[in-house]
């Protein structure tokens, strides 16, 4: 059996290894001239973790994330709008969630995709594809093409090509925000917890995941109409900019943006998917961000394109590299998918609200809530299907 993937980041580097494990021969076609990432680092939550161990990776991640203990939020004020306990999460779930640098997740992951004999070709852009008889055409920038029997779509969110031969019509949604990400290093006292501050003002947010005792990422974010055509803006600008926004937000946002590691530093409109219910025809199928792609805010994009790799190679376990175990992997994954695309909105509504008054009351809320009630639901939902 053999497959072509199109685009290596997280689920196709993931979907590579778990249909290699299967006995599966496998080729991925990136665009890029190396491995390339949006988004400066992630949360393995416990349903990701759960699949790395499947997949024996568990002590390569270990060895370069960190274990997370509270997510702490806040006003722009600094005053305290409640803890969610992580370690609650973990103990529900049975697995520890753990932050890593999304460089360091994609070097785990390609290591083990050559190690498992996958064959990647860089600089080899997409152009578009046909069908051919019974194949598969893929044709290339370059204007070189292959042909193959079955195709997966790993190719991202906006522009995922896959996507386009699937469902022409459908395109990302923006979702009337925007993110400026970015990593930082700087020193600290070894022995504090490592807590993910969460800092909500009106229309704008602030985020910290430490990656260790003295690493983190970031992502500062606030509500915008239009998706301005500003590429040309270079690191030092967006600094700036960032540092004039959140002048008077708490001491651990100054730090970080102090000690910002410049060419981390990315801004980004950001968009989703409406739902489709049409992943694949034949067999040409689309996985992670290119099927279902979540906004950052449901913190499950990485995870999903994770979990996604597992239930494929289960499926082709099943039935084999067929239309239908491509019909049965959208059935087992649809589901959840729109679910972590819904409460990803219903987040960024609230979050991203411009509106002071509204902003009050959802604060007022938030320090209302039971956050061990939020734990549970958390680990039930995001663990449900995985046994
Ligand atoms: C700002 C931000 C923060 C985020 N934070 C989190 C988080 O904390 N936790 C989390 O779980 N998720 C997070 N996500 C979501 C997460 O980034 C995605 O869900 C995840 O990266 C999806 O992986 P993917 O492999 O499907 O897509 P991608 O990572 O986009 O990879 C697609 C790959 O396909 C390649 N490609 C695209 N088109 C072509 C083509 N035509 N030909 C060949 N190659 C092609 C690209 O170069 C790329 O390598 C975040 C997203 C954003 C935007």
């Amino acid at each position: 059996m053999s497959i072509t993937i199109i685009g290596a980041g997280i689920a196709g580097l993931a979907t590579a290894i778990s249909l290699a494990k299967h006995g599966v021969s496998v080729q991925i076609f990136e665009r890029s001239a190396a491995l390339t990432h949006i988004g400066a680092g992630i949360v393995l939550w416990p349903n990701a973790i759960w699949v790395l161990k499947k997949f024996g990776l568990l002590e390569k991640v270990i060895a370069r994330s960190a274990a997370l203990q509270n997510m702490r939020r806040f006003n722009s004020e600094n005053q305290s709008l409640g803890c969610l306990s992580i370690e609650r999460i973990n103990q529900h779930s049975g697995f520890t969630s753990r932050s890593i640098l999304r460089a360091d997740l994609l070097e785990i992951l390609l290591a083990e995709a050559l190690s498992l004999g996958v064959d990647i070709f860089y600089r080899h852009p997409v152009e578009r594809i046909e069908l051919c008889a019974e194949q598969f055409k893929v044709h290339f920038k370059h204007r070189k093409s292959i042909c193959s029997d079955a195709i997966i779509g790993a190719d991202g969110r906006m522009n995922s090509v896959v996507r386009k031969y699937l469902l022409p019509e459908n395109n990302p949604v923006y979702q009337g925000f925007v993110n400026v990400i970015g990593t930082a290093k700087f020193a600290s006292d070894s022995d504090s917890p490592l807590d993910v501050l969460d800092y909500w003002g009106t229309g704008e947010r602030f985020g910290i995941v430490p990656v260790g005792a003295n690493s983190a990422y970031w992502a500062a974010g606030w509500s915008s109409e239009k998706h301005i055509q500003d590429r040309n803006i270079n690191p030092e600008q967006l600094l700036e900019q960032l540092q004039q926004r959140f002048a008077n937000w708490p001491q651990p946002v100054q730090l970080l943006l102090e000690n910002a590691n410049l060419s981390s530093i990315k801004k980004l409109y950001i968009h989703d998917h409406h739902p489709s219910d049409t992943w694949s025809k034949g067999k040409i199928l689309m996985l992670g961000d290119a099927a279902h792609a979540a906004l950052p805010t449901s913190g499950q994009g990485a995870c999903q394109a994770l979990e996604d790799a597992w239930w494929l190679a289960h499926c082709v376990g099943l039935q084999g590299l067929t239309s239908e175990s491509f019909r049965q992997f959208t059935q087992f994954r649809k589901e959840k998918t729109d679910n972590i695309i819904y409460s990803g909105r219903q987040i960024a509504k609230s979050i991203f609200n411009p509106d002071s008054e509204a902003c009050k009351l959802r604060d007022r809320q938030s320090q209302q809530t039971d956050f061990s009630l939020s734990a549970k639901a958390m680990a039930d939902f995001w663990m449900s299907g995985l046994s």
